[in-house]
């Protein structure tokens, strides 16, 4: 067998996978059994021709980020992601509920999650204020930023360095915005990934790794702008709001499953105000949401 190489997935292409190794990209075929190869990848590869290769084997991964599938599975979007940059702005609106559900996944995923509000150009975004002290209080760092204006940037470009990152978030809060702001050479490393693998077109809603001047990689996934609940069950749910996590245990009943049940201290916590209870609302909206298959 020839040689294993060891190499980077960069970005998915049409036919075939971007794998990059020292400063060369190559286009890489995988076999049927890797079909689940992620960006981010860490993988062992071997030459077929000059600029050709094929995927061999997929190295451990620190993180994997899921995503529903049209036929109900689970696909991966990105592998190997130390922190997610949750992206929202009071326009269009603030997705709450959505931000917790990328939080919840993070918690059960090994993947540190921070967040970013943009748009704070507008005027609107004093009005958040009480949502955002219940996110900080928890721990999560907080960004706030104008991809408009260049404000707050370069304290999230270095919360950003010697890591590998994604930006989630609703469609419209601006994401490819921040993406450009933070890559400005992103147009140019895309043509060069097109280039370089010839026979690989590049399309604008490829997941794609950058890496940053400053050190570290940014996953850009237009095409992925949700993730869905990716496949929790209701425990990972409840133990994806970190409050909840010390308290789980104390629930009267083992199989407790925080809605009206005597006994809850997830509940009685919230009724107390020793936790959020917007955020303990948001908790059982989300339940309501999943599908019963999952509980
Ligand atoms: P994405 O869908 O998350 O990638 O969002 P885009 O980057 O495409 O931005 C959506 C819209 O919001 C565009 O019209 C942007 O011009 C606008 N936008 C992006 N950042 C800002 C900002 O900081 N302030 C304001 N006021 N608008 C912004
Ligand atoms: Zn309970």
């Amino acid at each position: 067998m020839s040689e294993l190489i060891e190499g980077l997935v960069i970005s998915h292409l049409g036919q075939g996978i971007a794998v990059e190794h020292g400063d060369k990209i190559v286009l890489c075929q995988t076999l049927r059994r890797l079909e689940t190869v992620a960006v981010g990848d860490r993988v062992l590869w071997t030459q077929s021709s000059p600029d050709q290769g094929r995927i061999e084997e997929i190295q451990p991964r620190r993180s994997l980020l899921m995503r529903p599938s049209r036929n109900g599975k689970t696909r991966p979007v990105a592998a190997n992601i130390d922190t997610v940059f949750v992206v929202f702005a009071v326009e269009p609106y603030c997705d709450f509920l959505l931000i917790d559900q990328y939080l919840a996944i993070c918690e059960n995923r090994n993947i540190d999650a921070a967040l970013v509000l943009n748009k704070t150009d507008l005027a609107q975004s004093a009005g958040i204020e009480q949502e955002l002290l219940d996110y900080t209080n928890l721990g999560y760092a907080l960004y706030r930023v104008s991809a408009a204006k260049s404000s707050g940037l370069d304290e999230l470009k270095r919360a950003l360095k010697d890591q590998v990152s994604i930006l989630a978030g609703q469609s419209g809060v601006g994401k490819s915005s921040l993406t450009n702001a933070i890559i400005p050479d992103k147009e140019l490393k895309t043509n060069t990934i097109s280039a370089t693998t010839k026979h690989g077109r590049h399309t604008t809603t490829a997941a794609t790794l950058y890496h940053m001047a400053e050190g570290g990689d940014l996953i850009d996934s237009p095409g992925v702008a949700i993730f869905g609940l990716a496949g929790l069950t209701e425990q990972q749910l409840a133990y994806g709001y970190r409050e909840f996590q010390p308290l789980i245990d104390k629930c009267q009943f083992k199989d407790c499953r925080h809605l009206v049940d005597k006994g809850c201290a997830v509940r009685a916590a919230a009724e107390n105000r020793d936790i959020s209870m917007t955020r303990y609302q948001r908790f059982l909206k989300l339940r309501e949401k999943m599908p019963t298959s999952y509980a």
